[in-house]
């Protein structure tokens, strides 16, 4: 084992990730996870690297933003990523995963692993000595104070998570399974992946004006002001509120879906889609909401198809604690003032689970390199990591929110591509070419070697 310890906190996705970075390259490990000893607002298990909201993680075609970065991380040897593809659910284009086969593993393999000593305690300060603070949107509060304390500035607000419904509860002669434009990622046009309610337009406006009268979880005090969402996980009833048709053309949008019982295009559709290996509960696709729950239920079984649905789990609203990185961290993950304390994570603004997920693979792979004398790893802007980086590093800290990786992010093309499909292909293939060149540069050899190389 190579001499010195490192010191992780949050086993989440980044916080996993990195200790297994570390852990795999030699590296003794404590890694400090609070539950179940203290609970959060949104995780159910004790597991590590448990999802908490949509078991989806997101488009895998390779020239989309997060196909991109699922790729690049691959080629840095994600055992997240790896774990996840091994649970993966039919789901379209998108890696939606078994979310409690994938997290029983992950907590499987880093329990064992003889390089980790995984401790089951809330870390109320920042550790001395080499550290990885991993720990995500739900950070205690009492190491939020002392997060505060280093940093002079942290910045919080609130987003949402959907309704979990049991399959067996949903009345299959109203509701039908189809993919949008029948693009079933395995079992053919006829059997879609999604389950699809629909909505003639007098079902869609009573449920929008239902909803629009359902009362609310008020936020109190200084949340209630600094409540905000992200325009990708707003709740429903804050969409609704922008006039009768905003569902129609967001969340509840009919497109390329056509009802078998009348053979025409609903005017809306609420999609579910599968949650757990067994396929017995589906969750709400784009469904956040903070209705009360009494509430909740008896609007969402207005729903065509949900009239007597069983809900595993309500919509409900929750914090999201991130630090000011522009001011704070280097692209390394490095916090500017300490070289051995690195963030990793949705604390740091990377928005998502694989964007969250790739800072602790970041975090774990430079802070080896600190540790062995390497220079570190600052992925090019031409990648979809070195974009997430840099724009997490480069924001306005005035305006600073966090950010999913999109391609929005990435530096123009040099020449003019027409055709909005070609262009994405011309990004994808810099992006592989600048990170496959770069990672060469420096020697970089990956500890998981996949075979999942991308085109
Ligand atoms: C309710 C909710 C819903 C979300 N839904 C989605 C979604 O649908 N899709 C998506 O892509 N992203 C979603 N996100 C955003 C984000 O992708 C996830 O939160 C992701 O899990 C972040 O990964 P992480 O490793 O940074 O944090 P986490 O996975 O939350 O891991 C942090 C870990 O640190 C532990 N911890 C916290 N404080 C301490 C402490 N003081 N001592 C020890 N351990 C501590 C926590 O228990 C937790 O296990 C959601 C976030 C929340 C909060």
């Amino acid at each position: 084992m190579t001499g010195q310890r490192v010191t992780i906190v949050g086993g989440g996705l980044a916080g996993t990730e990195a200790a297994w970075q570390l852990a795999e390259r030699g590296f003794a490990v404590t890694l400090y996870e609070m539950r179940p000893v203290r609970p959060t607002a949104a995780h159910i298990t004790d597991n590590l690297a448990e999802l908490v909201c949509s078991n989806s993680m997101g488009s895998t075609l390779p020239d989309r933003a997060l196909g991109i970065l699922k790729n690049e991380m691959q080629r840095l040897g994600s055992l997240i990523l790896r774990t996840a593809y091994k649970h993966a659910l039919p789901a379209g284009s998108a890696l939606a995963v078994g979310r409690d086969e994938f997290a029983a593993e992950i907590t499987g393999l880093i329990g064992s692993h003889p390089n980790i000593d995984l401790r089951r305690e809330e870390v109320t300060a920042i550790p001395d000595g080499p550290t990885i603070l991993a720990t995500g949107p739900l950070t205690s509060p009492d190491l939020t104070v002392d997060v505060q304390r280093l940093t002079g500035r942290y910045l919080y607000f609130y987003d949402a998570m959907a309704p979990i419904v049991v399959a067996d509860s949903i009345d299959m002669s109203i509701a039908f399974r189809q993919s949008r434009w029948d693009k079933s990622s395995m079992d053919g046009p006829e059997e879609g992946d999604y389950i699809n309610c629909p909505f003639d337009r007098a079902e869609y406006e009573a449920f929008v004006t239902a909803l629009l009268e359902s009362p609310r979880n008020e936020l109190k005090g200084a949340d209630a002001e600094l409540e905000r969402y992200f325009e990708g996980c707003m709740p429903i009833e804050v969409l609704a509120s922008r006039g009768l048709d905003s569902l129609a053309y967001g969340p509840m949008r009919p497109v390329g879906l056509r009802d078998p019982r009348t053979g025409r295009r609903p005017h809306a559709v609420v999609q579910l889609r599968q949650d757990n290996v067994a396929g017995t509960l589906y969750n709400m696709v784009g469904f956040q909401t903070n209705v009360k729950w009494g509430q909740q239920a008896q609007i969402l079984q207005m729903i065509p198809g949900l009239a007597n649905a069983e809900f595993v789990r309500m919509g409900q609203m929750h914090r999201n604690t991130f630090i000011n990185s522009p001011t704070l961290l280097h692209p390394t993950l490095q916090y500017r003032e300490r070289d051995d304390l690195f963030f990793a994570g949705q604390i740091t603004g990377t928005e998502g689970y694989v964007g969250s997920t790739m800072g602790g693979l970041l975090a774990g792979i430079n802070m080896a390199r600190l540790l062995t004398g390497q220079p570190l790893l600052v992925p090019p802007r031409e990648s979809m990591m070195g974009s997430l980086l840099y724009y997490i590093t480069h924001a306005d800290p005035e305006n600073f929110q966090p950010m999913k990786a999109n391609m929005g992010l990435l530096p123009d093309l040099e020449e003019r591509v027409r055709g909005k499909q070609q262009r994405y292909g011309v990004y994808a293939e810099r992006a592989r070419v600048a990170l496959a060149n770069y990672l060469a540069e420096n020697a970089f050899t990956p500890v998981i070697q996949t075979e999942a190389e991308v085109a």
